[in-house]
């Protein structure tokens, strides 16, 4: 089959379901779950995939929100990432309904010319991005063995090549004091607060010596319970972000040190464990990228590099997929320029009219890049090599 006919087919697949796509991204958008409860968009996804002939997994890799569904006999393994958590509060702020729909329309798009081009699919549901790491623990129980590639589509306020990703761990710290009355026995009080805020302050004489992609944010969790008793515990939770997977680990080491010193000034103990598990950057694939770009451009979307004005910066579990298969997070447009993710205001665009388009834009390139590294050996090539040579292609 020829190749500009496979997508051509697809894309009609894809227009012809676009009912079934908004009315499934519309569904996860008010119905927003959080990290590994998201017990209503694995439902509705997993329906959807099945009443589509489909083979589904529910609840894959020993998580009951986590679903693998496949197409395909023979040829190129290709993998589509579906996320579907949503944040405390805010809802879908960052949009993971639209990139769920989108995922179900590239799988059926894609489907529906699988067999004739040879190639099969993976549709992956991974919970929660938002910090639980569904992608790490789904590779590390063996979802990526035999595929060839993976992708996905983000939304977000610009048509953008790959997401500015670095890598992250988060720390829960706690310090130990001891108790006493603040006016009577001060004295014999150990202020564990203060070994907090002293480690606090440690972070914000550090934050001068970091690198420019180095990021490092905590919030107070626990900070005594009456002004009348010297507090004997405090607790903060910490984000430490650097470029890559190894600087992050020197970071860490000077993070920690400074909230520990809080409690050597104090008297306090300090407990702490770092939360598994840490997301790494994404690792670039040009060759890969420029497919996507390709097809997108196809639909009117001309993705664009991210760069000073138009930058999104975060942190991804997809970072850890593409350490392990050639892997594209692009991002694509559903709100104007300047509203970011994790607003409210994304909220609303999630599931607007430009978060439908985004729906239908991202199935269609994401489909019609599937069916290129299905129909040309040459192109799945170059992407398996530049994997191969991969270095660290990130710009920040
Ligand atoms: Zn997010
Ligand atoms: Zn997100």
């Amino acid at each position: 089959m020829d190749i500009n006919e496979a997508k051509r087919q697809a894309v009609e697949v894809i227009d012809s379901c676009s009912e079934l796509l908004l009315e499934v991204s519309h569904s996860i958008h008010s119905h927003p779950e959080e990290n590994y409860a998201e017990h209503h968009a694995h439902d509705v996804l997993t329906a959807a995939l099945e009443s589509n002939g489909l083979d589904v997994q529910r609840g894959a890799y020993g998580m009951p929100t986590a679903f693998e569904a496949s197409t395909g006999t023979s040829g190129p393994e290709i993998a589509v990432f579906c996320e579907y958590d949503a944040l405390p509060g805010i809802g879908h702020a960052c949009g993971h309904n639209i990139i769920a729909a989108a995922g179900l329309g590239a799988t059926l798009g894609a489907a529906a010319v699988a067999k004739e081009l040879n190639g099969r699919l993976r549709v992956f549901g991974s919970p929660a991005e938002e910090g639980g790491g569904g992608k790490v623990f789904m590779l590390e129980r063996g979802a990526l063995d035999g595929i060839d590639a993976a992708m996905m589509v983000h939304p977000a306020d610009a048509d953008l090549r790959w997401m500015n990703t670095i890598a992250v761990q988060q720390l829960l710290i706690t310090w130990h004091g001891e108790a006493a009355h603040a006016a009577a026995q001060p004295w014999n009080g150990r202020n564990a607060l203060d070994a907090a805020v002293l480690g606090y302050m440690n972070v914000a004489a550090l934050r001068q010596h970091i690198r420019p992609d180095e990021r490092i944010h905590g919030v107070f969790t626990n900070g005594g319970d009456k002004p009348n008793i010297v507090p004997a515990s405090a607790a903060m939770h910490w984000f430490v972000r650097a470029g890559d997977i190894a600087s992050l680990e020197q970071l860490k080491a000077r993070v920690l040190a400074a909230l520990k010193a809080g409690g050597e000034a104090t008297g306090c103990s300090t407990e702490f464990s770092w939360l598994e598990p840490s997301y790494a950057e994404l690792v670039r694939n040009a060759p890969f990228e420029n497919l996507y770009a390709a097809n997108s451009a196809a639909l009117g979307r001309v993705v664009a590099e991210p760069d000073g004005e138009i930058n999104v910066v975060g942190s991804t579990d997809m970072g850890n997929v593409s350490h392990v298969v050639p892997s594209i997070h692009p991002m694509i447009a559903v709100a104007p320029s300047g509203v970011g993710i994790h607003t409210e205001k994304f909220t609303d665009f999630a599931a607007s009219p430009a978060g439908d388009a985004g729906v239908l834009d991202g199935a269609k390139a994401m489909a019609m890049t599937i069916i290129d590294l299905w129909s040309s050996p040459e192109l799945l090539q170059s992407v398996t090599d530049a994997f191969a040579s991969r270095g660290n292609l990130r710009v920040l």
